[in-house]
């Protein structure tokens, strides 16, 4: 075992000190979790039902305290922090309406009943990334747990504090001991110890598409399934037939919301050329109303990076580029050891580092475009497809784009991303497999096809 200091991203205080689990004590929760596994499948699924939403209740009671412990850990403003918290409830509510409607299909065949059971996976890893620590693992364990698995969560080094929470808040609800156990360690022990388990049978993971891609291969050898949500590099696509006051003014928070540490940030801005200056004089003045600064204020739209490491990356990007103008950020006092950094908009072209890498970080590369088929080609020139706006007045142009932008979450003449009653991810290097919506419970399970006889000879 060795310590983890956890810090204040803020201030660059520590906040607590942890101990990193060994594999030893990886396998000693996977053992936990198989007995509880098969106890909690047993349950009827109504009991399940009610076992989530117990969760759920406790999860909704305890939103300003998870709220405040992510603002300290994660820097999220609070108005942010408080969302997150509160949409792990409503996940888990969502989800808690799984259990009785995992519904099998009956197949005719002659001479006999045919039908399909969803069968739980038994144990699932889930490995979560630094971002949206609270409800990104939400993603994962709430349908999990609906569709009979035990979980097992490996929070990020970086922001274990709310994973930590939420699993006491489990137990508190009353779900079993063993159910859900959140393990706080390094990726390449922990988390990579729920890749090589064997009684750990699938692997959900989110992070950078360089571990993911490891991760996936790791699942391989055991062929272990794995849901993969990675970077991305989005467009937010602006036509010049769009409104453009809505579009610019809407612009900051598309891709600094979270200080651009956010996998959907739309990091590339496309303007169609007869439109690009004009859009640059609206965009100004947004970026320098976006507010930058002390999380714990409600007046706050954006915090400070995660870590000294981190801020040194994202600053890396700005080296000889051409910088429009930047937005501000705390100093002297005000900023203290934070790892605050000033949003930038940076005049780009296709090829450019800042053009094709994921920063994660507030920066964003604007790049000129001519008519709907080079919009269409420049938003598809990276490897990723996860997430992309389209701001236009024109119908048959909305559904044209957005039908040829190779994303999985795409939204016109809005940026959302998230809501939990629809599906969630990414194409191309962004990742595998679908979160929310609907149908993510029955992702946690393998379908079992069982032939009954009826001819009595
Ligand atoms: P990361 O380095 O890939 O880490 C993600 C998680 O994987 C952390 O818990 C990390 O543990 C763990 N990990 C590291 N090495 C591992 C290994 N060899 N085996 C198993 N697990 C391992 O990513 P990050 O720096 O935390 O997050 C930033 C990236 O995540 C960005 O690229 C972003 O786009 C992506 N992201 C994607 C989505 C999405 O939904 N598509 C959402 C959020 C973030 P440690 O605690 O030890 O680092
Ligand atoms: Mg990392």
């Amino acid at each position: 075992m060795s310590a983890l200091t956890v810090l204040n991203p803020a201030t660059a205080q520590p906040i607590a000190t942890l101990e990193r689990a060994d594999v030893a004590e990886v396998d000693a929760a996977v053992s936990r979790a198989v007995v509880a596994q098969r106890r909690w499948a047993a349950l009827p699924p109504g009991a399940r039902a009610d076992a989530l939403r117990a969760f759920a209740r406790v999860v909704e009671e305890h939103v300003e305290e998870l709220a405040r412990i992510e603002v300290q850990n994660s820097g999220h403003p609070i108005g942010s922090a408080r969302w997150e918290a509160a949409h792990v409830g409503q996940v888990l509510n969502y989800y808690a309406g799984a259990p009785e409607r995992l519904l099998g299909a009956q197949i005719p065949v002659p001479g006999g009943i045919d039908v399909t059971f969803h069968e739980p996976y038994g144990v699932v890893g889930i490995i979560v990334p630094w971002n949206f620590p609270m409800t990104i693992a939400s993603w994962g364990f709430a349908p999990a747990l609906a569709a009979g698995n035990a979980v097992v969560l490996k929070p990020a080094e970086l922001t274990p504090l709310t994973a930590i929470r939420l699993g006491e808040l489990a137990l508190e609800a009353g779900l079993p001991e063993g159910l859900f156990q959140v393990i706080v360690g390094s990726g390449s022990v922990v988390g990579q110890r729920f890749v090589s388990h064997p009684d750990v049978r699938k692997v959900v993971f989110t992070g950078s598409t360089e571990v993911g891609t490891e991760v996936a291969a790791g699942c391989a050898r055991l062929l272990k399934p794995v849901t993969l949500e990675l970077g991305g590099k989005s467009a937010n696509i602006v036509f010049d037939d769009a409104d453009l006051e809505r579009a610019a003014a809407a612009a900051p928070g598309a891709v600094f919301d979270n200080a651009g540490q956010d996998c959907c940030a739309r990091s590339r801005l496309l303007v169609q050329r007869s439109v690009y200056d004009r859009f640059l004089e609206l965009l100004e003045p947004a970026v320098a109303a976006w507010r930058v600064g002390d999380p714990t204020r409600d007046d706050v739209d954006m915090g400070p990076l995660i870590s000294a490491g981190h801020r040194d990356g994202v600053a890396s990007f700005l080296d000889g580029a051409n910088v429009a103008f930047r937005g501000s950020a705390p100093t002297g006092a005000e900023a203290g050891d934070g790892f605050w950094f000033a949003p930038a908009v940076v005049l780009a072209a296709p090829g450019d580092r800042i053009a094709q890498d994921e920063v994660f970080g507030p920066i964003v590369a604007v790049l000129p475009f001519d008519d709907e088929a080079d919009a269409i080609r420049l938003a598809n020139d990276t490897i990723y497809g996860l997430a992309g706006s389209i701001w236009t007045e024109n119908l048959g142009r909305a559904v044209r784009v957005s039908r040829g932008v190779r994303s999985g979450v795409l939204s016109v003449n809005s940026h959302s991303s998230v809501r939990y009653w629809a599906p969630f991810g990414g194409m191309k290097a962004s990742g595998l497999g679908r979160e929310l919506g609907p149908d993510a419970a029955e992702h946690f399970t393998e379908t079992k096809n069982v032939f009954y006889a009826t001819d009595a000879s």
